[in-house]
C-alpha cells in the first residue's frame, strides 16, 4: 500500500501548495542523503521552478532539518537563502540574451572548482535551461557528469524535450503539475486580501484563468493584467457557442465573430487557443461529470453546453479551430483563415 502523502515530510512545508508527492519524494531524498547533485525542474511559467529550487538549497543547508518543517526557513542559512544573500546560490540566465551560450557555461566550468563560502554546498540553479545552446549544453555535460562532491545543479526549463538526452539521464526531471482549483483558491484566500475582496464568481474566474499556476494567479490579482484577458475569455466563449449554434444561415452572426476577432496575429491565435481550451472543457464533460475544467470557471454553464452539443460536432469544432490556429501561427491570410472557420460550414449543428 502506498504511505499517505499526508503523513510524508513535505519539501517547503505549508509555505508551498500542490505537487504533494513530488515534495514527499524531494523531502526522502534530502533527509536520507539521496538526492541527485543535478536535477531538471520543468513546468510552465509562474508553476514555482524558482521556488521549488530555492526550498531545495534550503533544505540541503538548513540548521534544523529534521524537524517537521523542512526547511525550518528561520535558520541563518534559510534566511539568507531565500533572501537571495548567499553568495553560493549562483543563478544563470539569458540576461536579456536569445540564449545561453558557451561563454557563460566556461564561466560556470572554473567556478565549481571553487569551494562553497559559507554553505555547505554550492548551488547553481540555471534558468530558462530549454535556452542553453547545444554547445553551451555539450560543454555542461562533463561538470554535470562529475561535479566536486559539494555542486548540486537545478535546471529550469518550461520544456525538456529541448534539453540533450545526455543531460536528461544525467538530471532527473521533477515535473512541476498544475495547482488544483480548491487548493489554489484556499491558498489565495488565506494569503491575499485582493483575493478575498473579490466576488465569488470574480474569484472562480481567477482561479480557472490561473491554470493552476500560483505565480499567474498573482498575476492576476492585480486588476489590469486580469482585464484584457476575461474580455477575450468572454469573447472566445461566445465564438463556440456561435460556431456551435447559430443557424448555418446566420451569415450576420458569424459576419460579426469575423470582424471581432480583430486582425493582430498573435491576439487571434490567443483566442482560438481559448476556443481549443472550451472545446477540450466540453468534450471532456461528456466522459466525466467531475472533470476538472481549464476554460469555465462556471461548471453548470459548461455542462448545458456540452449537454446541447453531440460529440462528434464538438470534436470536429476542435480539430477545425486547431487547424484554423496553426494556419493563423503561419502566417495565413487572417481573414481567409477565420471565414473558414466561421462562413464555410460542413458541420451538423443541433
Ligand atoms: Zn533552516
Amino acid at each position: 500500500m502506498q504511505p499517505n502523502v499526508s503523513d510524508k515530510i513535505l519539501l517547503g512545508g505549508d509555505r508551498m501548495i500542490g505537487n504533494e508527492t513530488l515534495r514527499a519524494q524531494l523531502a526522502d531524498e534530502i533527509l536520507g542523503g539521496t538526492l541527485s547533485h543535478a536535477y531538471l525542474i520543468e513546468g510552465g511559467r509562474g508553476m514555482g521552478k524558482h521556488l521549488l529550487a530555492r526550498q531545495v538549497c534550503a533544505a540541503l543547508s538548513c540548521e534544523h532539518p529534521h524537524e517537521r518543517m523542512l526547511p525550518c526557513g528561520s535558520c541563518a542559512c534559510c534566511e539568507k537563502i531565500f533572501g537571495n544573500k548567499s553568495p553560493d546560490i549562483r543563478l544563470i540566465g539569458k540576461n536579456g540574451k536569445a540564449s545561453i551560450g558557451i561563454d557563460d557555461v566556461r564561466f560556470l566550468r572554473a567556478d565549481v572548482l571553487v569551494p562553497p563560502n559559507d554553505l555547505a554546498h554550492k548551488f547553481y540553479i540555471i534558468e530558462d535551461a530549454q535556452d542553453l545552446t547545444v554547445q553551451a549544453q555539450n560543454a555542461l555535460l562533463l561538470t554535470v557528469e562529475e561535479p566536486p562532491p559539494y555542486v548540486v545543479f537545478l535546471l529550469l526549463c518550461e520544456n525538456s524535450a529541448n534539453i540533450l538526452e545526455t543531460i536528461r539521464s544525467r538530471a532527473p526531471i521533477l515535473r512541476l503539475c498544475p495547482v488544483a482549483a480548491a487548493p489554489m483558491a484556499q491558498y489565495l484566500t488565506t494569503t491575499q486580501r485582493a483575493f478575498a475582496a473579490l466576488s465569488p464568481e470574480e474569484r472562480d474566474e481567477l482561479v480557472c484563468m490561473s491554470a493552476g499556476s500560483v505565480g499567474r494567479a498573482l498575476e492576476l490579482l492585480d486588476g489590469r493584467a486580469r482585464k484584457p484577458l476575461i474580455e477575450k475569455r468572454r469573447f472566445a466563449a461566445q465564438a463556440v457557442e456561435v460556431c456551435l449554434f447559430a443557424q448555418r444561415r446566420d451569415t450576420a452572426r458569424r459576419m460579426e465573430l469575423l470582424s471581432a476577432f480583430g486582425s493582430v496575429r498573435e491576439e487571434v491565435a490567443t483566442k482560438l487557443a481559448m476556443m481549443q481550451q472550451a472545446l477540450r472543457d466540453l468534450i471532456l464533460l461528456k466522459k466525466y461529470d467531475d472533470a476538472p475544467l481549464i476554460f469555465y470557471a462556471d461548471r453548470a454553464e459548461a455542462q448545458t453546453i456540452s449537454q446541447r452539443t453531440p460529440i462528434a460536432s464538438l470534436n470536429r469544432l476542435l480539430s477545425t479551430t486547431e487547424y484554423t490556429r496553426s494556419r493563423v501561427l503561419r502566417n495565413a491570410n487572417i481573414r481567409l483563415a477565420l471565414s473558414e472557420l466561421l462562413l464555410c460550414d460542413d458541420r451538423t449543428h443541433v
